[in-house]
């Protein structure tokens, strides 16, 4: 039957695209809305796929964003195995692979991000492993189930979260990297050195500053080489050498694309009516400039305010990055935004993995992470936003309360 309501598509069943459609629902928005997906899975969140999920211990029906009846209920045509293959943003139309067209009157992009691939001599060898989906967490989870050696390439946070389950698994575990430190880009050495301690007492080998030259095998992989010359053999291998964004499809429909697709605090791409949100979505962040974020919380944050700057909203995305992570026995989160530091100051006790990490430029807190220790992520984010000088002796003594510190940034009084 034809109508005048609106159709708003989003592309890309993940985080971001399910709780945009979500939000769009919760703030009244009644037109035909169609939730596209290229996995043949209703959308899921992935941080349980390194973690638990990959170690057989949490159900796969708990990574689910909804439950499977969520989407018939709130009349979202959520439509999975349905690959887009063509966006025409002159005439709002989206092209699927099997040929079908698709108008829209306001589209959200939120196709994610996919693995980098290692481009050695035997990357394609059965048995290297890639993980983004449930299906490669599957595969993974059924190498680990059967013992033997693994090889990490990668020393970044999945690299380092697979290599944790993998241990705790029982599984022997060979981590290469070309950093001195395992995720040295994020943490710098003086953090990461504290992760290297942490492989290392669970008997994690660390072979760092070493490029991977091949990867060998007789139809599957069987030793790993690298670049020096040693060669580690096992009985697979997982490659975690970051994430690339989805852009194509707004690359090819002439979308402005740089490391993501570009967008405005609004989260709205350079064609009007088009918006991006989550890993795929490269910011105009209102006090961190340029920004991509590959994190949980951003994909699960960003969504809903996309859906609110397609129903007309003009408040901007200001949210500071958040992540966490687990790895054996230690969690963290990890707040802000710190590429260019000149001081770290530790509060706590490091060697019982038990400290906060605060990351400083010209005596203000650029980035916090709390290791072991809790309920102190808002406080960390309202010392960021706060943007003034903290007193860096305070701000190391675990007896100065942090909240304290906070009460001295004015506006906070
Ligand atoms: C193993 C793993 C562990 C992680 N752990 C953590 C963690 O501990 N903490 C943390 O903060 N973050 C973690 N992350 C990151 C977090 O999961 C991502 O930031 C989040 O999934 C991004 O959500 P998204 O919706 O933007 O993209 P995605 O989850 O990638 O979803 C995008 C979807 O779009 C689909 N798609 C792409 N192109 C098309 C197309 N043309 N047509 C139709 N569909 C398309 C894709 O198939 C995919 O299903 C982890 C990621 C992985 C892979």
């Amino acid at each position: 039957m034809p109508t005048d309501k609106p159709t708003f598509a989003i592309v890309g069943a993940g985080l971001a695209g399910a709780k945009a459609a979500e939000t769009l629902r919760e703030d009244g928005f009644d037109g035909r809305l169609v939730l596209l997906g290229a996995e043949p899975e209703r959308p899921y969140e992935r941080p349980p796929l390194s973690k638990d999920y990959l170690r057989g211990e949490a159900e796969r029906d708990q990574a689910y964003v909804h439950d499977a009846a969520y989407y018939a209920e709130h009349e979202i045509e959520l439509r999975v195995d349905e690959d887009v293959a063509r966006l025409d943003p002159p005439q709002r139309e989206l092209t699927l692979r099997s040929g079908e067209r698709l108008g829209y009157d306001r589209l959200l992009l939120s196709t994610g991000a996919e693995p980098r691939r290692l481009s050695v001599p035997g990357a394609e060898l059965e048995g290297v492993h890639l993980l983004r989906t449930f299906g490669d967490s599957d595969a993974l989870r059924a190498r680990l189930d059967a013992g033997g050696s693994l090889v990490v390439i990668g020393a970044g946070w999945i690299g380092c979260e697979v290599a944790a389950s993998a241990r705790q698994r029982g599984v022997e575990v060979t981590l290469i990297a070309p950093e001195a430190v395992p995720l040295e880009r994020v943490l710098g050495g003086e953090v990461g050195a504290i992760y290297r301690d942490i492989h290392a007492d669970h008997g994690v080998e660390l072979l760092l500053e070493a490029g991977v030259a091949s990867i060998e095998g007789a139809g599957r992989v069987e030793r790993v080489r690298t670049q020096d010359g040693r060669a580690i053999d096992c009985d697979a291998a997982v490659v975690g050498i970051g994430a690339a964004p989805r852009d194509m499809l707004a690359a090819a429909a002439g979308l402005a694309v740089e490391d993501g697709v570009l967008v405005d605090g609004r989260l709205e791409t350079s064609v009007p009516g088009i918006f991006a949100a989550g890993d795929v979505a490269n910011q105009l962040h209102p006090s961190l400039g340029r920004l991509r974020v590959e994190h949980w919380d951003n994909a699960l944050q960003q969504g809903p305010a996309a859906a609110r700057s397609m129903l007309g909203s003009t408040e901007s995305y200001a949210r500071l990055p958040y992540f966490f992570s687990d790895q054996y026995d230690v969690g963290m989160e990890y707040s802000g935004y710190a590429a260019d530091w000149d001081r770290v100051v530790l509060r706590g006790d490091h060697a019982a993995r038990e400290f906060i990490a605060f990351w400083l430029r010209d005596g203000r807190v650029l980035a916090g992470m709390n290791v072991n220790v809790w309920d102190v992520a808002e406080t960390i984010q309202a010392l960021i936003a706060g943007g003034q000088q903290v007193d860096e002796r305070r701000l190391a003594d675990p007896g100065a309360p942090l909240t304290e510190l906070l009460a001295e940034v004015p506006g906070n009084r």
